[in-house]
């Protein structure tokens, strides 16, 4: 098995500096009187008077459960969006280390590589919407850090293809973030299982679609203990709120909820596709493993705005590489997806 190389990941000034000691990082479980943090004891527990345990170690052990992953290879943000940024932060020296994406891909790559100031390696994926895996390969060199990778992809939809995936992760000496915000819509399992034979693979998970928390702001980062514990060591000291940590702990006791869910936003999804296809302004609807659909149409541009006049609201990625005419429809309700494809027949008249 590969080991991981953290002088050729981690920035020296991260690995060498010493955490900020927060007065509640030695959680005292049980203790009567704390007077170590300066909070308001006079408030009560109702109103969240003490501050959050920084390691959310309740939440964690809950969600190890349910995935079958050690709580030291688990970190929790605020969404998935801190984990990236941390990671940027991590590994890339401003100016000098780089971070490779294959475009059309979900933007906060990108857009956290810019905030940190690294290099920004694009290899497009193929006209399938694949990976270009001799191109990927030729590009990295020892300064790229991190290659993201996102399966399902945001916006095609698709799962990347696992031999691709990996041969990357037998090549590639920096970490492969796989980013599997969608994967519990997917026919392909997670590769969370696998974790702990790639020492340089972080999985991206979040509690903001199959899970329907997008407004409590959970994003989850698996990844080896000496990963993880750096991100731990950078993160801000509370960085998941108490209301946060304590409403996922309750909705993680049903998770019969969520997966009925799920099974009926996919087979939403199925029928959505189906009855697309037989739109005259629709050109391809691309097959889909997440919760939404990538379509494209004759005129994107004109389709927007007149969903738009009749306040619904779809995301435009035409502009995007490979995504020509494309909208990229979110799967909703079964009323939502029912008047919005009755616009869109009206549109065709
Ligand atoms: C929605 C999404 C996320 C989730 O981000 P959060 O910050 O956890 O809400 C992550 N990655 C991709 C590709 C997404 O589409």
């Amino acid at each position: 098995m590969k080991t991981l190389n953290l002088d050729r990941i981690i920035r020296p000034n991260i690995r060498s500096m010493k955490p900020y000691s927060s007065a509640r990082s030695e959680f005292v479980a049980g203790a009567s009187v704390m007077l170590d943090a300066n909070e308001n004891s006079l408030a009560d527990a109702a109103c969240y008077n003490r501050y959050p345990d920084p390691l959310q170690q309740k939440l964690k052990q809950r969600i190890g459960e349910i995935k079958g992953v050690a709580e030291e290879c688990i970190f929790i943000g605020n969404g998935s969006d801190e984990a990236i940024d941390l990671l940027l932060r991590a590994t890339c020296r401003p100016g000098k280390d780089a971070v490779l994406i294959c475009p059309p891909t979900y933007g906060m790559y990108e857009v956290a590589a810019r905030i940190q100031d690294a290099i920004i390696q694009e290899v497009p994926l193929l006209s399938g919407f694949q990976l270009d895996v001799p191109s990927i390969l030729e590009a990295i060199t020892v300064d790229t850090k991190l290659l993201f990778l996102c399966s399902p992809n945001n916006p095609t939809g698709n799962l990347l293809d696992k031999e691709d995936v990996a041969q990357l992760l037998a090549a590639f000496d920096g970490l492969l973030i796989l980013d599997e915000a969608y994967i519990d819509f997917a026919e392909d399992n997670s590769w969370l299982p696998l974790l702990s034979s790639f020492p340089n693979l972080v999985i991206l998970q979040t509690f903001s679609k199959a899970w329907g928390m997008a407004g409590v702001r959970l994003g989850l980062a698996f990844g080896a203990p000496e990963i993880i514990s750096i991100l731990n060591k950078i993160k801000a000291p509370y960085n998941i709120s108490e209301p946060a940590q304590h409403f996922a702990l309750q909705l993680l006791s049903n998770e019969n909820l969520v997966e009925n869910r799920i099974a009926e936003l996919i087979e939403s999804r199925d029928e959505l596709a189906r009855k697309l296809q037989s739109l005259r302004i629709v050109e391809v609807v691309f097959p889909s493993d997440a919760n939404f659909l990538l379509v494209q149409f004759r005129d994107a541009d004109r389709v927007f705005q007149k969903l738009i006049e009749k306040g619904i609201v779809v995301r435009n990625r035409s502009s995007m590489l490979l995504c020509e005419n494309c909208l990229r429809i979110t799967i909703g309700t079964r009323n939502e997806n029912e008047s919005l494809f009755q616009t869109l027949q009206e549109i065709q008249l």
